[in-house]
């Protein structure tokens, strides 16, 4: 779609929150444009085919979820129902994260031990938060304890950060009813499928929403449109960085979202020779005793590969080392797990690189100590023109891609709210 010169709403990113807000407006009498700088839709929901087409590994066609994976709370998660009415297939595997598939890398005695250091640090945690008084998740690790590195190691996939840069109030704020489904065919395709009808602009960046006047000024990399309000939805990082600008400024959002910066995920996906020798839908990891190690997913839905996920400091100095760096690591460690014969029998296909992907600047956003109430900051409405959604203003599900959707819909009724009849 070409730019419009003036528009009701326009809706700046075309990811789950800012295709959630298009959706929810689309009867609402009022024109509505996406505005999204890349070339797709989707955000940090995105799908893609490894193995196809000009891949230098002859494999067979792979799903990949480069960003989102998971219905996480799926119980409670607004795409379990879209997902069903767009006839995509939802696999209700349970996820693998606390078994193990090989006793030899971490034996059971050993398993049991961690996950008993893990609960117990919950639960600390979560009693020092019911005080109300906010400080770092890393407070609550039990001096000495050997396991303390690999329940870091936890955080950076659950987070994206080590412990002492997440706030407990955060953290104990976060709704997770335990129930984490997967959309067989992506949940990038999900997302993409639900956003399809929605009017947008691709390969439109926009820097400045100048709000001086009496309707708000928006200039893009395409020119110049007007709208009567606008939903902003861009990542964190690129608020408080001011790659996106307001006029007159807004310190209070910059602030805010500072306080919400997004850790770092990065996953690698490794098409897998001979796969019946390993196990559906099992999972990897050593008892390596540090925080800087992955975490892996064997044959997700049995397809012959394996998935890595890599997280916080670690990925982002996997990230500095350069291209094939995050899957040289993966089958390194691999290796050391099961044994030399897999260096043969692995071949990177694909691997994400979120960090330094120019519309993200990150996987998912957590709060800094002292700075959980920066959500509810972030989302507030500015003027009864400007407002804001995105994951990291949802109050409970913030780093989730339905929490995302939900805060669209939420920012769409305000703006609804707003409109005089
Ligand atoms: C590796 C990884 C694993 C994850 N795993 C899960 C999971 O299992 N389950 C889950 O629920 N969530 C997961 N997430 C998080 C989930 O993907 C995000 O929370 C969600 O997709 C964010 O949606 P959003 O709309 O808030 O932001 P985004 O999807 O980032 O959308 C914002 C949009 O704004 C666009 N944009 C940025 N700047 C501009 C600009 N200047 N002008 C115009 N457009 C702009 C961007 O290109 C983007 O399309 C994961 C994320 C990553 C990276």
């Amino acid at each position: 779609m070409s730019l419009p010169s003036e528009i009701d709403v326009a809706i700046i990113g075309a990811g789950a929150a800012g295709l959630g807000a298009a959706r929810a407006l689309e009867n609402s009498g009022l024109s509505t444009i996406v505005l999204e700088a890349r070339q797709r839709i989707g955000g940090r929901a995105y799908t893609v085919v490894a193995g196809r087409g000009d891949s230098p590994v002859a494999a067979p066609d792979i799903t990949f979820d480069v960003g989102c994976g998971w219905l996480h709370s799926a119980d409670r998660n607004s795409f379990v129902e879209i997902a069903e009415q767009l006839n995509l297939e939802i696999d209700k595997t349970r996820p693998p994260w606390r078994e193990q598939s090989f006793d030899a890398a971490f034996p059971p005695k050993e398993r049991a031990d961690f996950i008993k250091a893990l609960d117990e640090f919950y639960d600390r945690a979560e009693a020092a938060a019911k005080i109300g008084r906010d400080s770092a998740a890393s407070a609550y690790l039990e001096p000495g304890n050997r396991w303390n590195p690999m329940i870091d190691a936890i955080s950076t996939y659950v987070n994206g950060v080590e412990l002492d840069s997440v706030s407990i109030l955060d953290m104990e704020a976060y709704e997770d009813t335990g129930i984490n489904w997967r959309v067989r065919h992506g949940y990038g395709l999900l997302v993409l499928s639900y956003g399809a009808p929605c009017p947008r602009a691709v390969n439109t960046k926009v820097t400045l929403i100048d709000h001086s006047g009496k309707r708000v000024r928006i200039e893009t990399s395409q020119g110049t449109l007007s709208a009567g309000k606008v939903i902003v939805t861009v990542p964190t990082n690129l608020i408080a960085d001011e790659s996106i600008r307001f006029h007159p400024a807004l310190p209070t959002k910059v602030d805010a979202a500072r306080g919400l910066p997004l850790g770092l995920a990065d996953k690698v996906m490794l098409a897998l020779d001979e796969p019946d020798t390993l196990p559906k839908d099992g999972s990897l990891r050593g008892a390596t005793m540090r925080t800087a190690m992955g975490s892996f997913h064997l044959r997700p839905f049995g397809q012959p590969c394996i998935e890595g996920f890599f997280g916080g400091r670690f990925a982002r100095e996997l990230e500095d080392a350069g291209d094939g760096a995050l899957a040289a690591q993966a089958i390194d460690e691999i290796v050391a797990l099961l044994g030399t014969d897999f260096r043969r029998r692995l071949k990177p296909l694909a691997a994400s690189r979120w960090a330094r992907d120019p519309f993200a600047r990150g996987s998912y956003s957590h709060a800094l100590p002292g700075h959980a109430g920066a959500r509810a900051v972030l989302a507030a409405p500015v003027d009864g023109r400007l407002f804001f959604a995105g994951e990291a203003t949802s109050p409970n599900f913030f780093s989730t891609a339905h929490g995302a959707r939900d805060s669209g819909e939420r920012a769409a009724r305000e703006v609804m709210g707003a409109t005089k009849p």
